[in-house]
């Protein structure tokens, strides 16, 4: 062969690589299938196990009524008038549960109504191409008014588009159920909706120019750039990739990608799963601009936008620095959904860096907000989770209140096991401290974590069948100090010269019987609320402590069929009034924690000096449900009070 002609066929070998990824069956290559991470008994198994009740209690019918609506198919089923203009939303994320819960569990019912579901779309593909005949082909959507908002849409006229409720939020959110529906249970026909819905996508779009479709981008749009992106890995068609930098929103980012913070009185979940989809292109591309993007949304968001319980935003909005004290007044505190994508963001750093810092994260929002926002009995989900001193939050009822946040939710208590491990060639990670039973099939190994962590500082691995050689990766948190962290194998200590927030590497040939232990001392320790540091929030290890205040007008605490039911509309309790801790050296806060015996994560505090005192009773906040509550205390130094006081006098004489 000629040299020319072999310089000819490196170039074409390199030109095939760049431009085509390999067709791949599984989007989510360091993560173990949800049937081979089993969880055992303990919070996180209750709370998935009351998710599926509750979830079965949903009518499917009327959940796919906006579906069968906008195909022009007979009705089976009235739809919910609760959030009737964003009607449909809920449908994918009830089909991404079902996937999800059926892959986990193997439960039938969930696989019959997911089944249902796919049979149900596929029928409404099918008659969007036949009776939507000028826009519908490949449609899968149950957006109120479809016809009006894509048949002018695909023309430039974005009028009914915009005097919409977010349609391509809403789409997405199927988009991600079929997807879903594939990647957890291997549902062809499920792939096949899919990816004709994101042909349709692309072709009701293809007329706009760049600057037509940015400003399309202008409404709340989900990720809806993550979908493309999902396609082009699931087929490698590079259309897909195109439509998914296409679908990209430039005003956050180029912000983002120029480490610009942006996000000052910026609705948060519209922004969040942009950045979830500038992620996804990052890792399949390794394109540097969207790498940057992704990675410094999630900086921002986490380092200077979070309160003490992983969550974000107020009234919806990220707030200016100025504007954090709104926290404490308001009671529209950091919504769930925004959470729940903000893992999702989390899970997608991770697989391309799998650094302690994101696993830190994800544990902290993971216990704190996602496993607090269902109640533990009757299974309700929660929006709004305010900061404000003795305020609390509502529930929804199934049918009922059909808000965003109840379909995040639906998903959030189903995923549980998918994070606890995760792998990476010959490595394997242990991220989280929950009590499950791990098939490790291509190494032919299983392993089952025994803890009853947070409640005890300790965890412990036993490898009870198969033998393998790798390396176990265990995650030494940031909140355990230097040096504490114990490891011990088979009896023996291991050695590390690691440091909080990293994982500590222990390489050998694993073989049944094989015992580690993991040793975490927790601590209290203060932290304070974001820009406004009088501000202060308990924690133990991770996991955030709060105190009952009380039960008086508990308004809505079940929300009914109302638009606002999601708002906890009860009295709001003067902020002056509530407790305020008085202390001239703010590091002596944590030593006043008495430990109540022979209840974990429990303290009283009877040496802390306080205004408005109460009898405290600090718990994990993610324990506390119908009462009102403190999260953050004002903390103040004696001199501190008096210049507060008085300020106050005057606010009360003017
Ligand atoms: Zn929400």
């Amino acid at each position: 062969m000629s040299k020319i002609k072999l310089v000819f066929l490196v170039l074409c070998c390199i030109f095939l690589a760049c431009s085509k990824i390999k067709a791949q069956d599984k989007l989510y290559p360091n993560e173990f299938q949800l049937k081979d991470v089993v969880l055992l008994e303990g919070p996180f198994k209750h709370a998935r196990d009351l998710n599926i009740q509750t979830l079965l209690k949903y009518d499917v019918d009327r959940i796919l009524a906006p579906f069968r609506k906008e195909a022009g198919l007979p009705a089976k089923a009235s739809g919910f008038p609760n959030w009737e203009g964003l009607d449909g939303h809920v449908g994918g994320h009830y089909l991404t549960a079902m996937a999800m819960n059926y892959a986990a569990t193997g439960n039938a019912e969930c696989k019959r109504r997911m089944d249902y579901m796919i049979s149900e779309l596929k029928a409404c593909q099918e008659a969007n191409e036949i009776n939507n005949i000028d826009w519908g082909k490949g449609y899968a959507g149950g957006m109120p008014n479809s016809k009006a908002i894509w048949s002018t849409l695909q023309k430039g006229d974005f009028r009914a588009y915009r005097s919409a409720w977010a349609p391509c939020y809403n789409i997405h959110k199927m988009y991600a159920g079929l997807r879903d529906a594939w990647l957890y249970t291997g549902n062809n026909d499920s792939r096949t909706i899919f990816l004709k819905f994101c042909d349709w996508g692309i072709n009701i779009t293809s007329a706009l120019t760049d600057e037509q479709m940015q400003s399309m981008l202008d409404a709340e749009h989900g990720g809806i750039n993550e979908i493309f992106a999902d396609a082009y890995q699931i087929t490698g068609d590079v259309k897909y990739l195109v439509a998914a930098k296409r679908f990209s929103h430039r005003m956050l980012l180029d912000a983002m990608a120029a480490d610009n913070d942006n996000l000052d009185n910026k609705h948060a979940n519209t922004q969040i799963p942009k950045a979830i989809g500038f992620q996804r292109i990052a890792e399949l591309t390794h394109d540097k601009y969207f790498t940057e993007a992704g990675s410094f949304f999630w900086e921002t968001v986490t380092g200077k936008r979070s309160l003490a319980f992983g969550g974000n935003s107020r009234r919806e909005f990220f707030p200016s620095p100025s504007s954090c004290i709104d926290f404490i007044n308001d009671v529209e505190g950091p919504e769930s959904c925004n959470s729940y994508n903000m893992l999702k963001l989390t899970e997608d750093l991770f697989r391309t860096d799998p650094s302690a810092k994101y696993a830190d994260y994800y544990e902290r929002t993971l216990y704190n907000h996602i496993l607090s926002t269902q109640h533990p009995e009757h299974g309700g989900y929660v929006y709004f989770t305010p900061a404000r001193p003795r305020h609390y939050r509502v529930y929804s009822a199934p049918n009922e209140a059909m808000w965003c946040c109840v379909g995040t939710g639906m998903e959030n208590h189903g995923k549980y096991n998918q994070f606890i491990y995760t792998h990476n060639n010959d490595s394997l990670y242990l991220n989280l401290f929950i009590a499950s039973e791990l098939n490790w099939k291509e190494k032919g190994i299983k392993i089952k974590q025994e803890t009853i962590f947070p409640d005890e500082e300790k965890t412990k691995l036993t490898v009870t069948e198969g033998s393998s050689h790798f390396n176990l990766m265990i995650r030494y948190p940031s909140w355990v100090k230097d040096a504490a962290l114990k490891i011990i194998v088979n009896g023996k200590a291991v050695s590390y010269k690691s440091h909080p927030s990293s994982y500590i590497a222990v390489d050998r040939l694993w073989k049944a019987g094989d015992v580690v232990q993991v040793l975490l001392p927790m601590q209290n320790s203060i932290e304070h609320f974001p820009n406004v540091p009088s501000y202060i929030a308990i924690m133990h290890g991770p996991i955030l402590l709060g105190a009952k205040t009380g039960t008086e007008d508990l308004k809505g605490l079940i929300a009914d069929d109302g638009r606002w039911g999601q708002i906890p509309g009860g009295q709001k309790l003067p902020v002056d009034k509530a407790p305020i801790i008085i202390e001239d050296d703010i590091s002596k806060i944590t030593d006043e924690l008495v430990p109540i015996k022979d209840k974990p994560l429990t303290f009283t505090a009877p040496g802390l000096k306080m205004i408005n005192p109460i009898k405290v009773v600090l718990e994990p906040f993610y324990k506390i449900h119908d009462a009102r509550y403190m999260m953050y205390w004002m903390s103040l130094t004696n001199t501190q009070y008096r210049s507060y006081h008085d300020s106050l006098a005057v606010q009360h004489k003017e």
